[in-house]
């Protein structure tokens, strides 16, 4: 018997969130069925975590063995998983060292408060101002929030910590006016995300790299979205040849299970010194266990170029209904996180175009009103992508007026 409902939602919960009607209540691959059984395909991953899709048997395997071994210890002691999963990132990266916690927002809460202390250590107390992008964002914390670049995410949190520094993304000649020997570190992600699907350019990224080592600030790239295979390569600074300072990673990292990671070089790291910062549950072996397994299967030639060969797959799929409906521009993006920007006629409808999905058994993301998001596993079955597709053509042809209506009786 059911006692649970969306209705209770209103009652107990903190409205900051509206979500759907839908409650799933299972999950199995890139389909999830909700309380009154009815399937979904899942072209969202849960916000580009489930990367794996639903309950991946190697998953299950990892966390449940995991589960009858040990759960928590607090990092009073270290634990195998953390040491494991450190090592085989370290190996897999340019990082020399890692430092885990359990969300995006706090390993980008870890890596600006290194680049603060980076500053402080460098200088007489003026080597603080941090240079991020408008749009961007880097998650919910009062400091990420402030790093971020969307100011309806601190609208009514002020006061706010000072000295960010917001420059158009993608804007190399501002950013060299702009940055000084008093920036600490710049922060970009290399595809913004819920920015709207946008990747940075090769002249961008390059120009970063080169004005980080003129005025010694840190290079910073938020591959909370983008890492973890999702580009196409394990992360997506490889896709640009430029190496960042630091990198933070979360979502696809756990497939589901709540991690995060910040990545950084030695140099880097040593600013971290013991006492400077921490985390009870960071690098818990259960999240560690299965972020390692995640890592086994993402990181192997077969899945990575499996990645390409699905984004092409689903590009021209877009491209088709884009055509059909005169509801998609040219899609963008990288690997399996793809935007599909809006027409002029179609703009700010992305949310009427998730809504449609779900009618017909579909679960897409927007970024922003102006884009629809599309972030599958990366091993979905091209049954499944192909069936997802017919279920977006099906969406948009009703939005757009012309589904063909089912014939009533005879
Ligand atoms: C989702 C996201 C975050 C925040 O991650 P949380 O786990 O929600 O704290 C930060 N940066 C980027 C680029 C993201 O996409």
């Amino acid at each position: 018997m059911q006692n649970v409902t969306r209705a209770t939602f209103n009652h107990v919960m903190v409205p900051n969130y509206a979500p759907s009607d839908i409650i799933p209540v299972r999950g199995a691959g890139s389909r999830i069925w909700d309380q009154q059984g009815k399937e979904y395909l899942d072209f969202a991953c849960g916000i580009a975590v489930t990367l794996l899709g639903h309950c991946h048997p190697k998953l299950v395997a990892a966390l449940t063995e995991q589960a009858g071994k040990l759960w928590h210890l607090s990092n009073v002691m270290t634990n195998e998983p953390a040491l494991r999963l450190a090592q085989k990132l370290t190996a897999a990266t340019f990082a020399d060292r890692v430092f885990f916690c359990n969300s995006g927002g706090e390993a980008n809460e870890a890596a600006f408060k290194l680049a603060r202390r980076f500053g402080n250590t460098q200088s007489d107390g003026r080597k603080n101002q941090i240079i991020s992008f408008y749009n961007a964002f880097h998650g919910r914390t009062l400091f990420t929030v402030s790093v971020g670049g969307q100011a309806k995410y601190t609208q009514g949190f002020e006061p706010l910590p000072g000295n960010i520094k917001h420059l158009p993304y993608n804007d190399l000649a501002t950013l060299e006016e702009e940055i000084s020997d008093e920036t600490c570190a710049v922060v970009l992600e290399p595809v913004q995300g819920e920015g709207g699907i946008l990747p940075a350019t090769q002249e961008f990224i390059e120009g970063a790299r080169r004005l980080c080592d003129k005025h010694n600030a840190l290079l910073i790239f938020d591959e909370v979205q983008t890492g973890m295979g999702r580009s196409g390569k394990l992360y997506a600074y490889e896709h640009f040849g430029v190496t960042p300072d630091v990198l933070t990673s979360a979502k696809g990292l756990g497939g589901g299970f709540p991690i995060g990671a910040m990545l950084c070089t030695q140099k880097a790291a040593e600013v971290l010194q013991f006492g400077t910062h921490g985390s009870t549950y960071g690098g818990n072996p259960l999240a560690c266990a299965v972020g390692e397994a995640v890592l086994d299967i993402v990181n192997t030639p077969e899945v990575l170029a499996g990645v390409e060969a699905r984004a092409k797959l689903l590009r021209e799929g877009l491209d088709v209904i884009g055509k059909r409906y005169g509801i998609f521009e040219p899609v963008r993006g990288m690997g399996l996180l793809i935007g599909a920007p809006l027409t002029a006629q179609w703009k700010g409808r992305a949310k009427d175009i998730v809504n449609a999905g779900f009618r017909h058994g579909l679960w897409t993301l927007v970024a922003g009103p102006d884009v629809l998001r599309l972030a599958p596993s990366l091993i979905i079955a091209e049954a499944d992508l192909a069936e997802g597709l017919k279920r977006l053509d099906a969406a948009c042809a009703e939005l757009a007026g012309t589904a063909v209506k089912k014939a009533s009786g005879g």
